[in-house]
């Protein structure tokens, strides 16, 4: 796992610092992952590159040095994690709805000695209500569709932040479905961006959407709301 790493961050142009920290992280999800539903992946060399040098990726395509970001739907941590390994000066809240998985995640911000991270149990619909608009940066991965997703994340993105959301590069439909919902919600889609995991022939994208304007105050609804008539 360590030489995989090694390779990956320096080809993404990123700091290798806390290679250390990395796999304290992997043990930490293979192990608990034996009692804990955390993830499919648990072959160390698939975790060093499917989950860490995919969620690293971010850093190299867009600059978080000390901004203040949200992880929405972070389960055992990606990419909030990865991110904050690669780029320490951010404040990042993680935030998911199975508090198992927060749990796990204070173990590891404990463990590796984090600083700037808070662990928050609970679902970002809800979560909207005091953290409207106050986050520079909003990621996501593997949560929902695009259209239900900016429901969930633009609310709680500053006008002129961003939200970045990780999706397959076989999204163009789901992007293209869900352009009317991220108008509504006050996002406008900068650019989508596909790139290769180091190490792997895996083509991920990355959707960055630019909040212009700020979103109604009706939105997010309920998630009842939100799954039975998305925007
Ligand atoms: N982002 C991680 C990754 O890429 O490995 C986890 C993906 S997992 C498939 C989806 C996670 O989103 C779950 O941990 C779930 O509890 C969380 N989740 C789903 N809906 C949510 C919501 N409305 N608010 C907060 N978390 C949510």
């Amino acid at each position: 796992m360590e030489a995989t790493l090694r390779q990956g961050l320096t080809a993404l142009e990123l700091p290798t610092e806390n290679v250390c920290s990395f796999l304290r992280y992997g043990e930490m999800l293979i192990e608990t992952n034996k009692v804990m539903n955390l993830t499919a992946i648990t072959e160390p060399k698939d975790v060093a590159t499917l989950h860490f040098l995919d969620c690293a990726a971010l850093a190299h395509l867009y600059d978080f040095k000390g901004k203040k970001v949200a992880d929405v739907g972070t389960g055992a941590g990606f990419p909030g994690i990865p991110l904050k390994l690669v780029e320490p000066s951010i404040d990042l809240t993680l935030l998911d709805s199975l508090n198992k998985r927060i749990d796990f995640l204070k173990e590891v911000c404990s463990a590796l000695d984090l600083k700037q991270v808070e662990c928050i149990h609970g679902r970002a619909e809800e979560f909207a209500a005091d953290h409207r608009e106050s986050y520079d940066v909003v990621t996501s991965r593997a949560v929902a569709n695009l259209q239900m997703l900016s429901e969930l994340c633009l609310p709680l993105v500053k006008e002129g932040g961003y939200f970045l959301s990780m999706k397959s590069v076989e999204s163009e439909e789901e992007i293209n479905s869900a352009k009317k919902a991220i108008a509504t919600l006050g996002g406008k889609i900068e650019k989508c961006v596909d790139y290769t995991i180091p190490g792997t022939d895996v083509s991920h994208r990355l959707v960055l959407i630019k909040k212009v304007a700020p979103t109604p105050k009706k939105y997010p609804r309920a998630f009842a709301k939100i799954k039975k008539s998305p925007l």
